[in-house]
């Protein structure tokens, strides 16, 4: 078999294309595959489908998948057609080996995909010898394609949450489907226009706002604001995981100042003061029951810490309610500043609170996501665009089916 046949027929190239010619460069590393069409050949006119001759052609380059060692590329003369139904016009015809646009075969960019889920995109890009704004463009190219062909109809319980996209100072909110556990919507900023911006592309894929049943966040009032005008229908939740931190952060400021004050009794108690007395170790126990013979704020304020997540041990949104009312004049009377901060956010927050135990939602995947996130931006050193960070989280947690070639 020639080896112009046998690329040919590796490649899939059918008739009226063929491989014309097949050259190795030991020296560039670099195998260079030419494809012409056969000499008469018509062509369907992008538009209606009609067959047209070629009107005229242009050359061009695609990188393809490797062959061993060497980089592949194919090239081309490319016909335009002209149709003959008026109204199409002159038009370059389809190819089945790339997309229109692209400088990548198809398989290369299902390769590029492939990649992009299992390292960061500057890895892809040292990888294959290309540069990463090059990815990028493969990368929105088929997340776009993806979610065009998404179906919302079912979303009726979502969770939102936002992320820093460079250094803290760009954020982006996320939104996502808390049964299917996906990545649905993300877009730049965070106040609450952002969730009108997530209904609006809800709308436009089949989905309805007033069929979302609840929300899940945390009590930034943007979201709050953002879900009372843009979805009616919805219950919110406030995330018990946020509501837990704030109580950890009262606790360690509480903690940080008493230790100003007797640095010698508080010294390592920091760790002590974080987990739950069932998670200590018998070193962290003793010094913890050294530290409660003193009458500490720190002390107290970690008593309403554990009594406040008992909360959430309770079995019923009623028992729930009675323990949180009693938490609640326990903090409020605790004469330590920063407990009763809280007191005042809970009561705020009343009675999103309490739907945790209707609802039972909790952002706990969310933060996973966007601690991956962070990672890989970490890892790349960046996203360039918060175009791109978006389009990373769909790698990570859109479940999106790319119907890439293989
Ligand atoms: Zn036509």
């Amino acid at each position: 078999m020639d080896p112009e046949l046998l690329f040919g027929a590796a490649l899939g190239i059918t008739s009226p294309w063929k491989v014309e010619e097949v050259e190795f460069s030991k020296e560039d590393k670099r195998l260079d595959i030419r494809i012409s069409f056969e000499r008469g050949a018509t062509f369907a006119c992008p538009v209606c489908g009609a067959a047209a001759p070629a009107h005229d052609t242009k050359v061009k380059t695609w990188r393809h998948l490797n062959f061993f060692q060497h980089e592949a590329y194919l090239t081309a003369r490319v016909p335009r057609v002209k149709c003959p139904n008026a109204g199409c016009g002159v038009k370059q015809v389809t190819l089945p080996w790339a997309r229109p646009g692209s400088g990548f075969t198809l398989l290369f960019e299902a390769l590029v995909m492939t990649l992009a889920r299992e390292m960061p995109i500057n890895a892809v890009a040292a990888l294959l010898g290309e540069h990463d704004t090059l990815l990028w463009r493969v990368i929105d190219h088929y997340v776009q394609m993806a979610r065009e062909r998404n179906d919302f109809c079912e979303v009726r319980r979502v969770g939102m949450d936002e992320t820093s996209a460079r250094k803290g100072q760009d954020y982006v909110s996320l939104f996502f489907d808390m049964d299917q556990r996906r990545l649905l919507f993300g877009t730049e900023g965070k106040d609450h226009e952002t969730v009108k911006a997530f209904t609006k592309d809800l709308e436009a894929h089949n989905g309805s706002a007033e069929k979302i049943t609840n929300a899940s966040l945390d009590m930034s009032k943007a979201f709050i604001k953002g879900v009372n005008e843009a979805l009616p229908n919805a219950e919110i939740t406030f995330d018990p995981f946020h509501l837990i931190q704030h109580m950890n952060d009262a606790l360690g400021k509480v903690r940080a100042e008493e230790a100003s004050i007797f640095p010698d009794l508080m010294k390592g108690s920091r760790y002590v003061y974080l987990k739950n007395p069932e998670n200590l170790t018998k070193k962290q126990f003793e010094k913890l029951t050294t530290l409660s013979n003193h009458r500490l704020k720190t002390g107290r304020a970690y008593l309403l810490k554990l009594g406040l997540q008992d909360v959430y041990f309770a079995t019923s949104r009623e028992e729930g309610e009675r323990r949180l009312k009693s938490w609640y004049s326990w903090a409020i009377r605790c004469r330590i500043d920063q407990v009763k901060k809280v007191a005042k956010t809970v009561k705020n927050h009343w009675n999103g609170i309490l739907s945790w135990f209707d609802s039972k939602l909790s952002n706990g995947f969310i933060e996973a996501i966007n601690g991956l996130i962070q990672s890989v931006k970490r890892r790349a050193r960046g996203y360039r665009t918060t175009k791109n960070l978006i389009n990373m989280a769909f790698l990570i947690a859109g479940k999106l089916d790319f119907a890439l070639p293989t």
